[in-house]
């Protein structure tokens, strides 16, 4: 298995960034991953007002796949999401709809062991493990790792976690995959801005399907297909992701115009990943059986 440490890390996804790695279609990479403060926070003593912000998000690569080429998609199977021992979360008057009823930031260092978040003397969390941010090089002009959109990058979906696979389009050869920003747990919608922060270990099958399955993210895990949609509000997000899971349900199935949108109506759900970062990400699930009786498969 290809080890690749966090020595190198992007703040930018672009097709200009040199492979810190080349892989062959089909293997699978351990990456390790700091935490979206490139763990500035980490020291007890840390404050907010130390945090060096343009070293915020870093993500860990890029890495080539070799025989990836625009037009092709990258199937990312996340096969292992391994944490640190204590991650950190804050809240502060900067973000998110709460920020007038904090009067100063917080910071909270949490430790995790034996797949339990030890938030409180009262309180122990589930573990829900997730990639915060993972994507490819856009088409265009390299996109700052804070920023989410059809290449993937700072989605915040809790639905990229272990088990699933991730589909990306390809946008230039090689693909430039890259990495960072696990969380331990986060709410839908990351109300705060801030997920439990966490560095750790990724492994992840990387595999170049020929053709484009779509020009956006999609997840499918054992239960549903996701298509994410990144926009500059909320509003419009919602309406990409309905029209996006669309084209999923038409193209990927044998469903007509008219069931794709009655069975959105019927079945598909609606999720705001997060509201904070550059553009607005939100989901539309479709249940995976339901898609399977009109001939969906899974790639
Ligand atoms: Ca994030
Ligand atoms: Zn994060």
């Amino acid at each position: 298995m290809t080890y690749i440490d966090n020595s190198c890390v992007v703040y930018r996804m672009g097709r200009e960034a040199q492979p810190v790695q080349t892989v062959s279609s089909g293997e699978t990479v351990r990456i390790q991953t700091y935490d979206c403060f490139r763990n500035q926070l980490m020291p007890s003593a840390a404050t907010m007002e130390q945090v060096d912000f343009d070293l915020l998000n870093p993500a860990t690569g890029p890495i080539a796949v070799e025989g990836a080429n625009p037009g092709d998609t990258l199937k990312i199977e996340i096969l292992k999401i391994e944490l640190d021992a204590t991650g950190c979360t804050e809240i502060d008057q900067t973000f998110g709809v709460l920020r007038d009823r904090v009067r100063q930031p917080v910071i909270r260092r949490i430790s995790v062991s034996d797949d339990q978040i030890h938030y409180s003397r009262r309180l122990t969390l589930r573990m829900k493990p997730m990639i915060g941010v993972i994507g490819v090089a856009p088409a265009g002009d390299s996109v700052p790792t804070d920023t989410p959109g059809n290449h993937g990058g700072n989605m915040d979906c809790t639905l990229i976690a272990q088990g699933a696979t991730l589909y990306l389009p390809v946008f230039v050869p090689g693909a430039l995959l890259a990495v960072g920003d696990l969380h331990a747990c986060m709410g839908d919608g990351e109300i705060a801005g801030c997920g439990l922060e966490i560095s750790g270990h990724v492994e992840l099958r990387l595999t170049v399907l020929p053709a484009a399955s779509h020009a956006f993210p999609v997840v499918v895990d054992g239960q549903s297909i996701a298509v994410i949609a990144s926009e500059p509000s909320v509003e419009m997000a919602w309406k990409t992701a309905s029209r996006y899971m669309y084209e999923v349900l038409t193209k990927d199935t044998d469903m007509s115009s008219d069931d794709a949108i009655m069975l959105q109506s019927l079945a598909a759900d609606l999720a705001i990943c997060q509201t904070i970062n550059p553009q607005a990400t939100v989901r539309m699930t479709f249940p995976l059986d339901y898609a399977s009786a009109y001939g969906y498969q899974v790639l």
